[in-house]
């Protein structure tokens, strides 16, 4: 499957707001686009895009519809009856998100404690393409605590706009251990811009209200008792049906989390 084009798109840091499904077809259209085809057109039929998303009709014509808005597909021919539309990926906008290094490519200048850091990334498979030439940067505790679940053969760099989002991710709740443990079971076939991905997942969980556990509990409201988080009052549990509780509405992580409906 690995061809130019396909290349290229591995290459990319797609935008953060594409979905895995953004991602596997526009990965698809890029390894079938034939430029000795006039015009230039990939021509996936449709069944043959159910079959490697496993997604339905409707989700793949909104996912083709997303890439076309953010100017990565075009459209070459409209579809007419017994004709289904001809795409073409945007190759060029594809090109211009190529990931580039900010740092000179001069191996002198890559210390041995970084080259250590990110030795994995250097045996990758032929989807996430080797970059040996890149310089490495250094990383962060926490950011060596996610790739620790990650495959090894996955090209991740901890970028200062990456590595913030999973110091606010920490913060946030369960979410960092939530991200953690969904991104261990994640089957990443298909994934092939793995960074782009979880950037999206740690927005995604950016965007909701923390979740909450015993372990990981809200900021103390100082007007409760902060060990046992109960006022000396009772209140009704939000979204309770009229139970009423003695636990703190603002800071007990299980009221809070009612609160934000999450059970
Ligand atoms: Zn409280």
């Amino acid at each position: 499957m690995a061809n130019k084009h396909y290349e290229e798109f591995c290459q990319a840091e797609l935008p953060n707001n594409l979905t895995q499904l953004d991602h596997q077809l526009l990965g698809h259209m890029c390894a079938r686009f034939n430029e000795s085809k006039t015009p230039p057109k990939a021509y996936p039929p449709l069944a043959e895009l159910k079959r490697i998303t496993g997604a339905h009709d409707k989700s793949i014509s909104r996912s083709l519809n997303r890439l076309i808005k953010e100017d990565l597909l075009f459209r070459v021919t409209r579809a007419r009856i017994g004709w289904q539309s001809e795409y073409a990926p945007n190759m060029v906008r594809i090109r211009e998100l190529k990931v580039t290094d900010e740092l000179p490519i001069d191996s002198e200048q890559v210390t041995e404690k970084a080259v250590i850091g990110n030795a994995t990334v250097l045996h990758g498979s032929p989807v996430s393409y080797p970059k040996p030439n890149k310089p490495i940067k250094p990383t962060t505790q926490l950011f060596d605590d996610l790739l620790s679940v990650i495959p090894k053969d996955k090209l991740f760099n901890a970028t200062p706009k990456f590595v913030a989002m999973l110091e606010q991710l920490k913060q946030h709740g369960t979410s960092y251990n939530d991200l953690k443990a969904y991104l261990k079971d994640l089957n990443w076939f298909g994934i092939h811009t793995p960074q782009t991905f979880v950037i999206s997942l740690i927005k995604d969980k950016l965007d909701k209200p923390p979740r909450y556990s015993s372990e990981l509990r809200p900021e103390w409201c100082r007007e409760c008792d902060e060990v046992t988080r109960k006022a000396t009052y009772l209140s009704f549990v939000p979204n309770g049906k009229g139970t009423q509780t003695q636990s703190c509405l603002k800071c007990d992580p299980y009221m809070v989390n009612r609160f934000n409906n999450y059970y």
